[in-house]
């Protein structure tokens, strides 16, 4: 009888036990070791799809594994090699203790801006909008029916906002309108809303779909007035948002700070993932036809005149006023409006509040 591989193996670790006794513990190992894989092998040869799905089992566990862990954005993309993650890794751990200890000279570090900053461009030009997307009304107008009857309702609009302004609103915490997001109020984790679009001929445009109404009404009245706005960053997603951010920690660790000295300047300077009106549909970013920059240099043109002067009428603040900086923690932007609804807007933009205020005071 012809005997296997696995059978004469057996056989030999047996006969060396048993003929040489100082190889017995060795024999007795390599008896073991020979069942053990001989078992194995009979298992890939039988078990084939078991051994399919245990394999496959691993791959999901392992690919799952790998997204489990924030990834650090390099200048064009994503690090994909473990080398470059582990060194700002390493950069991080190693300053840590560091950063604990000694305070950070904040007068030396010039805060490069704020939340909206543009993708795409230098650290020097974060805020040009002449190459980004932007919404103008009449390309709106194009694709969209709904605003027809505007001009009807806007008028209807007018009419009843003194009556309302008589007797005092009364404001509601729970009001999705007057949440307030700001980087120690992130977003809630049961906060949902519908994304609507306003359809152009550039593309669809995505913010809460509760504010596009007003959003379309400001924009015409704007126009009639002769001033030309044009929407140029509504809802943004976490991950862009995510992006923003480590592009601009990346900004700060090119000229030599830490990992954790630009994370805590970063996040003065841009809006903390999870912290921005943008994503949650109720901020746009407003520019006009004539000045294509986000500055501070916007709130002295017609159309940044016009906003802080009609924005309240269609439910809109500033949100981040000048001389407020130190409670919102965010530069003037006289660019950046959000939706609060109208009753709120009128006290926020009439007593010069901001929505941290206003919180404090009415709810
Ligand atoms: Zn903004």
């Amino acid at each position: 009888m012809k005997r296997s591989f696995y059978e004469k193996t057996k056989l030999f670790f047996i006969n060396m036990g048993k003929y040489h006794k100082f190889l017995r513990i060795p024999a007795i190992i390599g008896l073991a070791v020979s069942m053990l894989s001989h078992r194995i092998c009979l298992y890939f040869k039988t078990g084939t799809k078991r051994f399919a799905c245990t394999v496959f089992v691993l791959l999901c566990f392992m690919v799952g594994n790998s997204f489990a862990y924030p990834v650090f954005q390099e200048e064009n993309g994503f690090i994909s090699g473990g080398e470059k993650e582990a060194e700002v890794v390493a950069v991080a751990d190693s300053n840590i203790s560091l950063v604990d200890e000694q305070q950070i000279e904040y007068e030396n570090i010039k805060v490069l801006d704020d939340e909206d900053v543009v993708d795409g461009y230098g650290d020097s030009q974060f805020h040009d909008m002449k190459n980004v997307d932007k919404y103008f009304l009449d390309e709106i107008l194009e694709e969209n029916e709904i605003l027809q009857p505007l001009k009807a309702a806007e008028q209807a609009e007018m009419e009843p906002a003194p009556e309302a302004a008589a007797d005092q609103p009364q404001f509601d915490a729970k009001d999705w309108r007057l949440v307030l997001i700001n980087k120690q109020h992130p977003i809630p984790e049961d906060y949902s809303f519908s994304l609507g679009m306003i359809k152009t001929i550039k593309g669809d445009m995505e913010c809460d779909e509760r504010i596009i109404e007003d959003l379309l009404q400001m924009m015409q009245a704007a126009s009639e007035d002769g001033v030309t706005l044009a929407i140029c960053s509504p809802y943004r997603d976490l991950s862009y948002q995510e992006y923003l951010f480590n592009r601009k920690i990346r900004a700060y660790m090119k000229n030599g700070m830490s990992y954790m000295e630009a994370y805590s300047i970063s996040s003065q300077a841009v809006t903390v993932p999870g912290a921005s009106e943008h994503q949650i549909g109720l901020a746009i970013d407003i520019i006009s036809d004539t000045y294509l920059t986000l500055d501070e240099g916007f709130a002295e043109t017609s159309a940044g005149i016009w906003l802080s002067q009609h924005c309240a009428e269609y439910g809109f603040i500033l949100r981040y006023p000048k001389g407020k900086e130190a409670i919102t923690s965010i530069e003037f932007e006289p660019w950046h409006f959000r939706y609060v609804g109208k009753d709120a807007a009128e006290v926020i933009m009439d007593e010069g509040l901001c929505l941290e205020e206003f919180w404090d005071k009415y709810l």
